[in-house]
């Protein structure tokens, strides 16, 4: 999974007489009908290669076969992006698979480029899992589906039951007293821990889960920013799996993301309606995708509409026309014009949100766009 706290340690490294090669793919199997996705790797390695300074070709030959070999070999387990970071001289590789699309890029320079992993942080929400109990806590982090273990924390000196009535020596009394004290002390660690993972990772959402006890004792410890992040909380084991997790707190995302979707939705039609840098409707989206004025792209997840596109500039319309009005070019039929608008509006550096359901947006076209201009 991308994180933050990985790209700022690639973001540092520097070629020193090195170069880097940052390759970025559109892997979608919509747009890429009989995988011509490769066709256009070739056509980028083919260019970067013509284009690029010879003393810098020597270095970086080997990392463009490496990427285009990777391709090759690797077409099962594309999703919808791909980036491929690649250094031979400083030994560095790394393929970070995406389930958004991405702009087909190659960029060689003395650095890793990764300004469009870094948009795709940006914009698409994360969220953070604690899960906590007296004795421990660990936190999880959940983007684009997926769910991974970041830390645990571990606080040592909490005494454990079996040590009540041992050398502690202590009435029941102030055992609790005690056991209160250190379980204090760590939840006071985890909750540091957590302050630190959400600024560091720029996580918008949290949820918690664990015993019902440790879960508001915490929630009670939470500086204000914090506290306002929480979405939910859910009742864990701690030794649950990843996978668990995911299971409990799918639905909490769920019922947030539909929250989410509707207020997007609810925007769309009021901006819209307004004329406020807002459109409805699959022609007003072409239009402006013509124009470039698209900012966010917005649309039903079972959107289905055929249309027509330019073979030649990729101009996209619903009209049923012979020839393209720009550049008179050959048209011709796609099945979904949507996902031929979704990837046109990624290369203009705009973002695409898809809604799962919502009946205003069904009824209103079940496209949309929010505009820059
Ligand atoms: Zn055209």
């Amino acid at each position: 999974m991308l994180t933050r706290e990985e790209l700022k340690e690639i973001a540092k490294m520097r070629g020193e007489g090195a170069y880097f090669v940052s390759f970025y793919l559109n892997v979608n199997p919509m747009t890429n009908v009989k995988d011509n996705y490769v066709i256009h790797v070739k056509n980028m390695v083919k260019e970067t290669a013509e284009k690029t300074d010879k003393a810098v070709l020597k270095k970086i030959g080997g990392d463009l076969e490496k990427i285009e070999s990777y391709i090759l070999s690797n077409k099962r387990v594309l999703k919808k992006g791909l980036a491929l970071l690649s250094s031979q001289g400083k030994k560095f590789w790394k393929e970070i698979h995406l389930s958004v699309p991405v702009k087909n890029e190659i960029v060689v320079d003395t650095a890793p480029y990764i300004k469009p992993l870094l948009d795709i942080l940006d914009n698409y929400q994360r969220y953070a899992v604690l899960l906590v109990g007296k004795e421990s806590a660990r936190l999880f982090m959940i983007h684009m589906g997926e769910i991974e273990e970041y830390t645990e924390v571990h606080s040592e000196d909490v005494p454990g039951k079996h040590k009540k009535g041992g050398w502690y020596a202590l009435s029941e009394k102030s055992y609790e007293r005690h056991t209160d004290y250190h379980v204090g002390l760590h939840l006071k660690d985890v909750v540091r821990e957590l302050d630190s993972f959400l600024s560091g990772e720029y996580v918008g959402r949290l949820i918690i889960g664990g015993t019902e006890e440790a879960v508001s004792k915490v929630r009670n410890m939470l500086p204000q920013a914090v506290a306002d992040k929480i979405i939910d909380t859910f009742q864990a084991e701690m030794f649950a799996n990843s996978k668990e997790i995911l299971e409990k707190v799918e639905p909490i995302l769920k019922a947030f993301g539909k929250k989410e979707e509707n207020n997007t939705i609810d925007s769309l039609l009021t901006k819209s309606m307004k004329n406020e840098n807002a459109v409805l409707g699959i022609e007003n989206v072409l239009n402006a995708l013509q124009e470039g004025r698209i900012m966010k792209l917005v649309l039903l997840k079972d959107y289905r509409q055929a249309g027509l596109a330019c073979g030649q500039c990729g101009y996209l319309t619903v009209q049923k026309i012979a020839s393209c009005p720009y550049c008179k070019g050959k048209t011709e039929n796609v099945q979904y014009i949507a996902d031929f608008a979704a990837q046109k509006a990624v290369e203009q550096g705009a973002f695409v949100e898809v809604i799962s359901d919502n009946e205003k947006f069904r009824e209103a076209g079940g496209i949309g766009a929010f505009l820059r201009f």
